[in-house]
């Protein structure tokens, strides 16, 4: 049997016969960028966060560096980051002109551990970027609660976590700005790259709007230094035909990974650590990722065996190369480097197949068994 790490070619199977009439649509009006299909999206996500404001932009990275450039990060500017994230989280703050600092791991959630926060605040210090890595939130309260007291914006890296929920409460309700992904293997993804900012602030909301376009506000008028960096209209009618399948589809993926704990735990027991949903959560499992040992060992197996498993991620941001001049070293964050060699996330997509979900852990079973 043969199981990949996600397959997305049922999904269009069926949707097509939606998809194509939405591209031709865009085609024959030929209103190709920042039209109708791009501010219904805006709206309807917008909505689906319970905010006011979406931003349609060209991808997930760029969204985290307008809002960052939206609410006054620059040089000289410190931003508080995880280091076990995708590069952009990081990559957006420095690009921005500013310093990542980071910030470890809480070890049950792989989340921004809030309890470190708070030592690494200086006077330098303008926002934290939480990130809600594998599809559940960051602790928000207590997040929010020192960026009140220290004056510093919040804004939400949520491109793994669009439909996540905390104490009820939406991705983008608690931070000043959330930005979400639409990269193809997100959970609501595009055909190419497309992303969005949410957020409440009006002011914010429009400073946005005049950034993604040069900052140009009226046309061939420039008080900001801005970028190019819209949504296009194909995409967001691709879009607008998903969107109303992603909360189904959240759904299946739960029901996936509650499939791989019981199924793990019954089969497999103490070898692997099945993720950990913190009471305050909805989680949406844009990954279904375990803790193991020999993980490396583990991955080539289940490779030999048909099965397609990714590490989500396996070397810290604060370890990188393009990252060196900060001075980080290794064991500066224990719980990152340790999540770094123990992570490995398993096939997850909402058409998943019980009997591939069963071979998985199966194959999994067999490794431990053996060794
Ligand atoms: C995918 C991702 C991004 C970047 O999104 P792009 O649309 O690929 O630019 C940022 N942060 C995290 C955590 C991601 O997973």
């Amino acid at each position: 049997m043969k199981v990949p790490m996600l397959d997305l070619t049922e999904q269009y199977q069926n949707l097509k016969a939606e998809i194509l009439p939405a591209m031709e649509d865009v085609m024959s009006n030929a209103r190709f960028i920042l039209g109708d299909n791009v501010k219904k999206l805006e709206a309807d996500v917008a909505k689906y966060s319970n905010v006011n404001h979406g931003i349609g932009v060209a991808n997930g990275s760029d969204a985290i560096h307008i809002a960052l450039s939206a609410i006054g990060v620059g040089p000289g500017d410190e931003v508080i980051v995880p280091s076990f994230t995708f590069f952009a989280t990081a990559g957006a703050v420095a690009r921005a002109g500013a310093t990542p600092v980071f910030v470890d791991c809480d070890p049950k959630t792989f989340n921004i551990d809030p309890a470190k926060i708070e030592a690494a605040v200086t006077d330098k210090t303008k926002a934290i970027v939480p990130v809600h890595l594998y599809g559940q939130m960051a602790d928000m309260d207590a997040i929010v609660e020192i960026a009140k007291k220290h004056n510093l914006g919040i804004v939400e890296d949520a491109a793994q976590a669009i439909g996540s929920k905390y104490k009820g409460k939406s991705v983008g309700e608690l931070g000043t700005a959330a930005t979400y992904s639409f990269f193809p293997t997100k959970n609501l993804g595009a055909y190419g790259d497309g992303g969005m900012v949410v957020t409440n602030d009006d002011e914010l909301a429009e400073k946005m709007r005049v950034i993604r376009v040069h900052g140009s506000k009226p046309k061939y008028y420039h008080h900001v230094l801005g970028y190019n960096s819209r949504l296009d209209e194909l995409q967001a009618a691709i879009l607008n035909v998903k969107f109303p399948h992603l909360d189904e589809w959240s759904d299946l993926r739960r029901e996936k990974a509650e499939n791989y704990t019981k199924l793990l735990n019954e089969q497999v027991g103490e070898k692997v650590v099945t993720p950990f949903i913190a009471d305050y959560s909805h989680h949406i499992f844009h990954q279904y990722t375990i803790r193991v040992e020999r993980r490396d060992e583990l991955q080539k197996f289940l490779q030999e065996q048909g099965v397609s498993t990714m590490i989500y991620y396996p070397k810290p941001l604060h370890l990188q190369p393009v990252f060196a001049e900060l001075g980080y070293t290794e064991g500066d964050l224990p719980e990152t480097e340790k999540a770094a060699a123990e992570a490995i996330s398993l096939p997850m997509f909402p058409e998943l197949k019980i009997e591939q979900q069963q071979y998985v852990v199966e194959k999994i079973a067999e490794f431990y068994s053996k060794n």
